[in-house]
């Protein structure tokens, strides 16, 4: 008897900071995508899969679609989040347990358009103080739009993530595997270590992260011993160099640290990772400079 195999594309989508790319690490089993509490962390469509004997689930983490739209940066981030939700089979729309704002009316009014399966997930439960309030909030979110399935979920925790995947089955297409069984994701070590630093860095630097702050491996050489990274942090002020690099070079060091760490993880292989930081000016509001920089449109 041949076994009916499902696979496809399933868009995360939702407002900056809901938790898609944390739960995109979760539902794989591994890092791909940086999280952070900061908005806009997230910069690139990326992609998580996930295979098993039934199905690949192929999970596309998008930027927050978001507000404004004159600086190059922004267009960019709202295009690969737009783009995403043409492209996809279903998507699962991510909200805040018990919370909903315009920001996220503005995205469930984007999905009203399309004749897609949309799974709402009700993300942070963990976080939820009075667990009464669920229900009405289900309740109500159910008024608004008509969803495949509702599910609370606690991406962090893992709470209901295999009820979200066996909910997730059922709406794929029939399909043979489009990846390799053993693939998790579309981006090389490359990219995921340039992406392990700014994820540092957004975390260390905190309120004071320059904006327009960005990380390019110059040299990746896998060696028997170990792998040498060099790797520019890109600022676009004399003045923000500072703040990257700190006292005495303290925080350019903890950041240096952390990544290592990391990315010792994710190769599972010794690293010797070497950090400078550089200017160039008006980088992210130019488009030419964005693309030189990886942030190419993928459609
Ligand atoms: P994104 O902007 O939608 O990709 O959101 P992130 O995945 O970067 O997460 C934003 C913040 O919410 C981070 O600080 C996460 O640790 C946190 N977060 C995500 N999911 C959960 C969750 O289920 N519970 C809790 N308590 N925090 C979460
Ligand atoms: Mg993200």
């Amino acid at each position: 008897m041949s076994k009916e195999y499902h696979c496809g594309y399933i868009g995360l989508i939702g407002r900056p900071n809901v938790g898609k790319s944390t739960l995109l690490n979760h539902l794989v089993g591994q890092k791909i995508s940086i999280t952070s509490h900061k908005p806009q962390t997230t910069r690139h469509r990326i992609l998580g899969i996930k295979t098993t004997d039934t199905a690949q689930f192929v999970y596309v983490d998008t930027p927050g679609l978001h507000q404004g739209g004159k600086h190059a940066m922004s267009r960019y981030l709202n295009r690969a989040a737009a783009s995403t939700m043409a492209d996809v089979d279903v998507v699962v729309f991510i909200v805040e347990a018990c919370y909903f704002s315009d920001d996220d009316a503005r995205v469930l009014q984007r999905l009203q358009n399309l004749k897609l399966p949309v799974v709402l997930a009700i993300n942070k439960v963990d976080q939820l103080a009075n667990k009464d309030k669920l229900l009405p909030f289900i309740s109500e979110m159910s008024t608004k739009m008509e969803f495949a399935a509702v599910l609370p979920i606690s991406a962090l925790k893992e709470v209901n993530l295999t009820e979200l995947e066996q909910t997730l089955v059922k709406l794929l297409p029939l399909s043979e595997a489009l990846y390799p069984e053993d693939q998790i994701t579309d981006r090389n070590v490359r990219f995921l270590a340039a992406e392990i630093i700014r994820e540092k860095l957004t975390r260390i630097l905190h309120q004071e992260l320059p904006y327009n702050l960005t990380v390019e491996i110059e040299q990746f050489k896998p060696d028997k011993e170990q792998t040498l990274i060099h790797a520019v942090i890109w600022v676009e002020r004399d003045n923000q160099k500072g703040i990257v690099i700190g006292k005495n070079g303290e925080r350019l060091k903890e950041i240096g640290r952390q990544s290592r760490l990391d990315i010792v993880k994710l190769i599972d292989h010794r690293v010797h990772l070497e950090l400078w930081v550089k200017v160039k000016e008006g980088w992210s509001d130019d488009e030419r400079a964005l693309q030189s920089l990886g942030y190419k449109d993928e459609l």
